[in-house]
């Protein structure tokens, strides 16, 4: 016959901690603490329905299986042996809770009813009982309150009475008894005021429900199960589960429990607690409690919750008496019990007890939810503690959590009391506030006094970048995660939210949807991390990583592990410094054309203009000359911070038109050093114009058209590195051809690079310069090409922007029109920019790598498009044997971190095969598919990458190395790219 009834309770439990996926997360650690030998804990007796029956509920027109009745009768009899009390009982009745409990936990979104048992005869035994008429009509005027709200208002889908649900008009109710009656709080309300109340609120139901409240207790416990069933289809619930991911076939489970009471007097009490103090990861017990009050009571905030010790006070409760104080001996046990979870689950854990006449019983335990500050702290702590292995302390942390240790955050608790006015896409994360601004120029304006500004604009384009540098944060009304003001502020570590549809730019202020006015100088403040926009100035807090030792042990395991090293994305000593500090191990792309952007760019951007306007080979030479002093200056006060580090320089990516000049003062100077007038400029720039730059005379085919400019880059880059050498330092440049989709682009390239390098180890009296040649793979025809490619290229460096653009044929640029409603409708599960695709984008990167390495084993790989920043797709580099992932220098870390996860989790996965075949003989096949990264094969076979592919893409944006500028006057759709 199949189980539907998991019993628990007096030392026993059907069930135990590992079936969460049938009887719910709630459920399991129930039968767990009440069952297992090491626990034992003191759970009140109860039983729980599992998720199959919530399945077959939904799949059977909402009936139940047949079995059941009977199984929930058995279970039922034996929680009344175990009470010493009846369900239904005019004497001695049992009353009991029904509560859900999902597999994973989905706090407050579906429904709870307490107090079942409870109707006019039941009380009278109640009553007898405690000898306590007061508690005994508190809690029946909230078993009415509760199951009139959820059973018979939600589950049944009525509309709320007049817009207001049945609870808020009973919790009216009671409000106008209490100030008729003068009373300030629930207290005060006497045995005789609740009987009255209760017999109002049967009155009440009955004419706003139409039927009355049922006084049959088994009519009550059905209606309850029913109603937490249902509720797993609530809307609440069901908008959990999207944002979360929760799939909607899991269901819930149901457990019913029979009640303790913290209401029943002063030697009774209810509380939350933790193992360790969430907030900041610290090992001290920590934790709240209310003397005569139920769990909701905690929960409503009605009542000023005291601390359960000492650590525990906080600026409210800190003149009230702590549990230690009041009940030392309960203490005590808690105390014991809360030690003995954390051992047992090796983790944090949330608890919930209740205290009826100086009796303590544990009601509920789970992993307690962190921030990531604490999460840190509590994985490396546990992990010296021995509590937990080192791939169980690095899966502790998620690669996101890391992001709240390196930006700084709006302090919490201003958060807690703010509410926002608007909301947009999480672009940037970290917190920000400054005065609104609504123009790049009034940016740098407000910027130069020496103000904090937040830049507001509807979108943001090239011509932006200063006021954006100037700013705190960006806030947008369009665009999407990819957007130019996302990739610019994420490569800054800056805070952004873009797609703010909610509010409206004009040219001075930006109004909400809800009338809000912001104007020019007004303080606003962001949450990036979230995409919260609010009025006014909240506080932010800092996070110091130098101090943070918690941090600096997780980089330690992190580093310990993994295998992929991690390079950055950096063009600047400063940000190749702050890398370095992040614990980068070399640039993976080092973008030439940022020198003719933003500040001091002034000169090399007239010098390249100039070169693009020139007629002939001799007058291009001639100013490539002098560009080349600028070029090589730039290189080797990059290359001398990194002191031998690799850095990979990818030679001029974007068309040369982006870089024409169009401001008609530009255009004038232009004219005059040429000695030209300005329609001639005019009409050279107009010639470079191109219907489609992405795809156009960009990359390795300029260095084709004019070879002079691929000549002077590979001059100043093998100069900078030789001059280096000379001077007693160290060197190591990888040259890099951009957007090469044929073999014989790399050898017209290699030439020059041969031709050069001589004339420089010459020139230097250098015997050797070294360096490695290769190319940027972002082409699917490189892909598929990739054994030819390498026969010339040393290294492959996967930029993934362009490959998912040009393998999805999407536009970089214009994705933002289309790809919100490719989410919503689930045609893709994640943005394809933000997170590698695996089947299409993925499949084309392990298709180069493996046939770039079949021709050159040693082939190097890495990645350095936005993916290098985010985990999964790191997770997926590591899998397919990249050498290295290359990311901005804030994402360092996280793509430590998952590098080290990566590795973890092919252990795990090993130790759980072994723990398999220790059980039952298993095939050769079966563990290859957990076969560690060295001994698999160069690349890990389909079969087996498809294995430990992570199931759902990360959805959070990424912050990775965007330019630091963009060229004045260059156009948006093309420079947007990068
Ligand atoms: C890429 O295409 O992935 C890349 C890194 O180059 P860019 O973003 O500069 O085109
Ligand atoms: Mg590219």
């Amino acid at each position: 016959m199949p189980k539907y009834v998991y019993f628990f309770g007096g030392g026993k439990a059907d069930g135990n901690e590992s079936m969460k996926n049938l009887l719910g997360g709630k459920g399991a650690n129930l039968a767990e603490m009440a069952g297992h030998p090491d626990l034992k804990l003191p759970v009140p007796p109860g039983f729980t329905i599992t998720t199959e029956v919530c399945t077959y509920y939904y799949d059977n027109k909402r009936t139940y299986p047949k079995e059941l009745k009977a199984q929930v009768d058995t279970a039922l009899t034996k929680v009344e042996r175990l009470m010493g009390k009846k369900f239904g009982d005019a004497r001695n009745p049992l009353l009991v809770s029904v509560r859900s409990g999902a597999r994973r936990s989905m706090p407050g979104m579906m429904d709870t009813v307490l107090n079942i048992g409870l109707n006019d005869t039941t009380i009278e035994g109640l009553i007898a009982k405690t000898n306590n008429p007061r508690f005994a009509y508190d809690a029946y005027r909230r078993l009415i309150m509760m199951y009139a709200d959820v059973v018979m208002e939600k589950a049944e889908g009525l509309e709320p009475h007049g817009g207001r649900g049945i609870r808020k008009t009973l919790d009216e109710h009671m409000d106008s008894i209490k100030k008729q009656k003068g009373y300030e709080n629930d207290t005060d309300l006497t045995a005789d005021d609740l009987r009255e109340i209760v017999s109002d609120f049967k009155r009440i139901v009955k004419e706003v429900l139409g039927r009355p409240f049922p006084e049959d207790p088994r009519d009550q416990l059905w209606g309850g199960i029913g109603a937490v069933f249902m509720s797993w289809n609530g809307k609440r619930a069901v908008e959990y589960r999207r944002i979360e991911k929760i799939p909607d076939e899991w269901g819930t489970a149901v457990n019913v429990q029979s009640m303790v009471f913290g209401n029943m007097g002063e030697d009774s009490a209810t509380g939350v607690a933790f193992t360790r103090n969430p907030g900041n990861g610290e090992n001290q017990f920590y934790g709240e409690y209310l003397t005569n009050a139920q769990g909701e009571d905690v929960v409503a905030g009605t009542r000023t919750p005291a601390p359960i010790n000492d650590y525990s006070r906080n600026e409210q409760s800190k003149h009230l008496p702590t549990l230690q104080e009041r009940m030392p001996k309960i203490y005590k046990q808690l105390f014991d019990i809360q030690k003995r979870l954390e051992k047992h689950y090796k983790d944090m854990q949330d608890i919930e007890f209740t205290i009826e006449n100086d009796v303590l019983y544990m009601l509920q335990c789970r992993v307690g939810k962190r921030n990531g500050v604490a999460a840190v702290r509590m994985a490396t702590e546990m992990f010296r503690e021995r509590l937990i292995d080192v791939e169980t302390a690095l899966m502790r942390v998620g690669p996101n959590q890391l992001v709240e240790l390196l930006l700084p955050m709006i302090d919490p608790n201003d958060e807690l009391v703010q509410s926002p006015i608007a909301k947009g896409l999480p672009a940037g994360p970290g917190g920000a506030k400054g005065r609104a601004v609504f123009t790049s120029e009034a940016a740098v304006e407000w910027a130069s006094r020496g103000e904090q500004v937040i830049l507001v604009r509807e979108e943001t384009s090239p011509e932006d970048v200063d006021g954006m540098h100037k700013s705190q944060a960006i806030l947008t009304s369009k665009g999407g995660m990819t957007s130019h003001a996302a990739l610019v502020a994420r490569g800054w570590g800056k805070c952004c939210v873009v797609g703010c549809s909610d509010i409206e730019v004009g040219p001075n202020s930006l109004t909400t949807k809800s009338g809000v006015v912001i104007n020019e100088g007004d303080w606003i403040t962001l949450n990036g991390t979230r995409g919260l926009v609010y009025q006014g100035e909240l506080s932010l807090v800092d996070v110091d990583l130098e101090h943070n030792e918690s941090y600096k042990d997780l980089m330690k395991l992190c580093d310990r592990l993994r295998v992929l090293k991690i390079r950055t994305n950096a063009d600047t000593p400063k940000d190749t410094q702050k890398a370095l500090q992040f614990g980068a191990e070399g640039i993976g792309l080092f973008r030439t054309e940022h020198m003719f952007y933003g500040e001091g760019s002034e000169k090399p951007l007239f010098l390249l203009r100039k070169m693009i306007m020139s007629r002939t080979a001799d007058e291009r030479k001639a100013v490539l000359n002098e560009l080349s002093l600028f070029v090589k200056k730039d290189m080797k006060a990059t290359m001398e911070v990194l002191n031998g580090l690799p850095i990979t320089v990818r030679l001029l990516d974007p068309p040369l038109h982006e870089f024409v000049p169009h401001s008609e003062d530009k255009i004038e100077a232009m004219a005059e050093e040429l000695h030209i007038d300005i329609a001639d400029v005019k009409k050279r720039g107009d010639s470079l114009k191109e219907n489609n730059p992405m795809l156009g005379h960009r990359g390795v085919r300029l260095g084709v058209t004019y070879p002079e400019i691929s000549e002077m880059q590979i001059r100043a880059i093998l100069e900078a590195a030789g001059e280096l050498i000379k001077e007693g330092k160290k060197a190591f440049p990888e040259i890099m051809i951009p957007v090469t989709c044929a073999v014989n682009e790399l050898g017209h390239q290699r030439r020059i690079v041969d031709k050069v390098y001589k004339e420089v180890c010459q020139r230097l009296g250098l015997r050797k310069i070294p360096f490695l040649y290769g190319t940027m793979i972002e082409i699917p025809r490189a892909t598929l090409t990739a054994n030819k490619m390498a026969e010339v290229a040393e290294f492959f460096s996967f930029g993934t922007n362009d490959l998912t653009q040009m393998g999805f044929g999407f536009s970089r640029d214009d994705i933002g029109s289309f790809l919100p409603d490719y989410l919503t409708a689930k045609v893709l599960p994640a943005d394809p920019f933000q997170t590698i695709d695996l089947e299409g984008i993925g499949e084309l990167i392990k298709i180069g790598i493996e046939r770039g390495r079949s021709t050159r084993p040693g082939l190097k790989v890495g990645i350095c498009g936005e993916h290098g920043g985010d985990a999964d797709s790191v997770k997926f580099c590591h899998r397919i044997a990249m050498n290295y992932v290359s990311c901005s220098p804030f994402r360092v870390p996280i793509a430590r971190l998952a590098a080290a996860q990566a590795v973890a989790e092919e252990r795990v996965a090993q130790k759980n095969a072994v723990k398999k075949t220790a059980k039952k003989p298993v095939k050769a096949k079966a563990v290859s598919k957990v076969a560690p990264r060295k001994a698999a094969a160069k690349v890990v076979p389909k079969k087996a990458a498809a294995k430990t592919a992570p199931k759902k893409a990360s959805k959070k944006a990424a912050p990775k190395k965007a330019p630091k500028a963009a060229p004045k006057k260059s156009t948006k759709k093309s420079t947007k790219k990068r």
